[in-house]
């Protein structure tokens, strides 16, 4: 397959080997959304994976989750109740690709659903189990044999950006879903409006650019493009908390990386705060407007199996 289409950003970055380099990102015309060009190769991607990612680049990641469980669990519970309104089972079966810590998983069991996780990192299904008691298959999503048409909901957050072939990932949950179930993906929202103006008025540098682990760069109108060339009707778009506001107001977290972990407190502490009190409509209703206006630092699409 050739990929063609304008390179629509660039960045330096350091290749697996340490090898300095530029990468870039095009708007690619036959897959649909942009992503990195070159892709790294299979190989470059294995070392990355074997190695660098859970226990280099996130050594702390499950430890931080628990500091901040109350906030993971409190936001994933709400995030469950939106998507329980599509399914009329009151216990429905719920899939979980990429389960990380199983804080999702442990959300989505509280609120009565039959859960099931699919987790490559063997510590993070550890310590779903052991803290959760919840079930997980450790490999990857293409390796564990699941029966077509088994799940009302399947869930994704943080995994579709680092694939080689997303269309096959959407077309392998396509096949998993029970027909009328839904597939949810959170990705990182690229090319939102505040990200655009930093980069492309203000002098920043697209610090968004994460190679190799982020290969897919996907806007709200490319993911959508990709679900539906799957058989998928998309149903609605979030987006979640625009961090670049931050920076927008004068907390610079990427010129200062001290402010980032403050930023991420402040956003825990909004939204905690308006699910403590009465806000989760408002909360709701809050992530469809950032949608609405194209702001957002991750995108949560809705897409239901005809
Ligand atoms: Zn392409």
């Amino acid at each position: 397959m050739k990929h063609t289409g304008p390179i629509v950003s660039q960045r330096k970055a350091k290749k697996v080997s340490g090898e300095e380099f530029t990468a870039q990102v095009m708007n690619c015309e036959t897959c649909g959304y942009a992503h990195l060009d070159p892709l790294p190769s299979l190989e470059e991607l294995g070392q990355f994976y074997a190695y660098h990612f859970y226990e280099k680049q996130k050594p702390d990641y499950l430890e931080k989750m628990e500091r901040e469980s109350e906030y993971w669990l409190e936001t994933y519970k709400w995030r469950f109740d939106i998507f329980k309104k599509y399914i009329s089972s009151s216990s429905p079966s719920f899939l979980d690709i990429g389960s990380s810590g199983g804080f999702f998983l442990a959300a989505a069991k509280s609120r009565g659903a039959q859960v099931q996780g699919i987790e490559p990192s063997d510590k993070a299904a550890d310590y779903s189990r052991k803290k959760f008691g919840v079930d997980v298959h450790v490999d990857l999503y293409e390796k564990c044999s699941i029966a077509p048409q088994s799940f009302d909901i399947i869930h994704s957050s943080l995994v579709i950006e680092h694939l080689l072939d997303p269309k096959h990932f959407v077309q392998w949950s396509f096949d998993k879903l029970k027909s009328g179930g839904i597939f949810v993906v959170e990705t990182p929202h690229e090319f939102n409006a505040y990200q655009n103006m930093l980069t492309q008025k203000m002098g920043y540098e697209p610090w968004y650019i994460a190679y190799p682990d982020h290969l897919n760069y996907f806007n709200q109108k490319s993911l959508r493009r990709l679900g539906e060339s799957c058989g998928l009707k998309a149903e609605k778009s979030l987006c979640a908390f625009p961090m670049e506001q931050f920076i927008l107001q004068g907390m610079d977290y990427l010129r200062d990386g001290s402010l980032g972990l403050k930023a991420h407190q402040q956003r825990m502490a909004f939204e905690l705060n308006l699910l403590k009190n009465g806000g989760a409509d408002l909360l709701e209703k809050t992530y469809e407007s950032w949608a609405q206006l194209e702001i957002g630092r991750t995108q949560i699409a809705i897409f239901r199996k005809p």
